[in-house]
């Protein structure tokens, strides 16, 4: 008996890649990157995305502090065209943290799915995202109004998929894992995370992805959880 549904946040239901694009093309901008020597807004992005991986690896590894991760990424971006200035990388990565959050580009069918899951489910959010910019977005996309309770990894001090922040969320949701649903972009982080503690996962592959996990439940759109819930 399915009571609690959990929910990852970026590429899951608000739709990072989008905002993060939208944000990135405006700040190009704002900055007056061609004119300081950046080729285009597309390559600069494609060399910024490059950087933020390895930064962001390096982060879930726990080897770099968030503020290192935030103007390091941009300012090895502009470093591969010969632009050294520290100080401008810092106020781009400082803007970028300030304006992506309020962008609210969701997925297709997200307000209507919480909609009709709300009616029948508690509804919760586990993020590894960080705690304040976490709370913007689902209050700039007006989703903070479907969710009980809403997790982040910095708040519990551990990311997903360490069992202990499910726990957590289980703990704050008074759930118990066998009543308990986790819907995710990430298969390792989501729903392998969930497993391990005794919930069900959901796999969302939106870009149908060739993957050879094996899964329980696979959706390529959100409305399908209105036919599996
Ligand atoms: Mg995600």
């Amino acid at each position: 008996m399915i009571k609690h549904i959990f929910f990852d946040l970026d590429r899951t239901l608000w739709d990072f890649e989008k905002n993060s694009h939208t944000t990135l093309l405006q700040l190009i901008k704002d900055f007056k990157l061609i004119e300081k020597g950046i080729d285009t807004a597309d390559n600069f992005i494609k060399k910024y995305k490059i950087h933020n991986e390895e930064l962001w690896q390096l982060y879930r590894e726990d080897k770099i502090k968030k503020e290192e991760l935030r103007g390091k990424r941009f300012q090895l971006a502009l470093a591969e065209y010969d632009i050294d200035d520290s100080e401008l990388a810092e106020q781009f990565g400082l803007a970028y943290i300030q304006q992506s959050p309020i962008k609210t580009a969701l997925f297709p069918y997200t307000h209507e799915v919480l909609l009709y899951l709300k009616k029948k489910y508690s509804l919760h959010i586990i993020t590894n995202g960080f705690e304040e910019v976490q709370h913007i977005k689902l209050a700039s996309s007006d989703l903070a109004q479907y969710f009980d309770v809403i997790v982040t990894s910095e708040q519990v001090g551990v990311k997903k998929p360490n069992a202990k922040i499910f726990e957590f969320a289980l703990e704050q949701a008074k759930a118990k894992p066998d009543e308990c649903i986790m819907i995710g972009d990430d298969f390792p982080v989501d729903v392998l995370g969930a497993e391990q503690i005794g919930m069900q996962g959901v796999y969302f592959n939106p870009n149908k992805l060739a993957h050879k996990h094996s899964v329980v439940h696979e959706i390529f759109c959100l409305s399908e959880l209105m036919a599996l819930l």
